[in-house]
């Protein structure tokens, strides 16, 4: 990360006041969880970027989701997203520094894929947390997801219907829409796909067979309702809160 963000990484919420990090008083609105940024993605002194570490030791979702499978979707499978999208920006360089933007179109197709996958495991992460801590909404989120979807009961049914349908690889995603100021879910194919330009990702479910094989199988159902047990509602509403201001 560049020198400006490691040190407002540092100081973070102590040096600025919390009045000037989020719109509603008295609401604490950290800027990393256990060493994980929450609202940025972290990079190194050469720029680039690095995968963020789980929030939560490994089995903390069990028996939602199994320490494996954590272990094999974070370091492995996130991890090469990081790898891919660092690759496509460094082959992008030095395609401007040659001239030769023969296969440009493919990098900036690497670019989507990598950085979108990139961008919705590290929100994925910060979604989680162990079922005994999970709560509920409340506050802004719980009547944002009224005036949207008619309550939290509707809203579920909707988002684990949605991420249930995901056609092959994809996501179920809660998104802030910020021009029209309002709640959507959508699905996204693959990561980069089926998405409304500037939406913000509040709560996502990644519904590739890598997040959820091992202990589930075929049965993607049973995993996406599970995993409305191991939801952060208070993550969530930080998103939200965040987006919105
Ligand atoms: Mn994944």
């Amino acid at each position: 990360m560049s020198a400006n963000r490691r040190d407002f990484m540092k100081t973070g919420a102590a040096a600025l006041g919390a009045s000037l990090l989020t719109p509603y008083a008295g609401f604490a609105s950290p800027l990393e969880r256990n060493g994980a940024p929450l609202f940025s993605l972290a990079t190194n002194d050469a720029g680039e970027y690095v995968l963020p570490p789980l929030p939560y030791a490994y089995d903390a979702l069990e028996p939602y989701i199994d320490a494996q499978t954590m272990r094999l979707h974070h370091d492995i499978h996130h991890n090469g997203y990081v790898k891919g999208l660092n690759s496509a920006l460094a082959a992008m360089k030095t395609a401007r520094e040659a001239g030769d933007y023969d296969l440009i179109d493919r990098l900036a197709q690497k670019a989507a894929f990598h950085g979108s996958g990139h961008i919705l495991h590290t929100v994925f992460w910060q979604n989680m947390i162990s079922a005994d801590k999970s709560g509920n909404p409340s506050g802004l989120l719980k009547r944002q997801l009224e005036k949207d979807f008619g309550g939290v009961a509707p809203f579920i049914q909707q988002f684990t219907a949605t991420a249930k349908k995901v056609e092959g690889s994809g996501w179920g995603i809660l998104a802030w829409e910020p021009l029209g100021r309002r709640l959507v879910v959508l699905q996204a194919e693959k990561h980069q796909n089926l998405t409304q330009w500037g939406a913000i990702p509040l709560l996502v479910i990644d519904v590739w067979e890598h997040a959820y094989y091992l202990t589930y199988q075929n049965k993607r159902g049973d995993y996406v309702d599970n995993f409305m047990n191991i939801v952060n509602w208070e993550d969530v509403a930080q998103r939200l809160e965040h987006a919105m201001s």
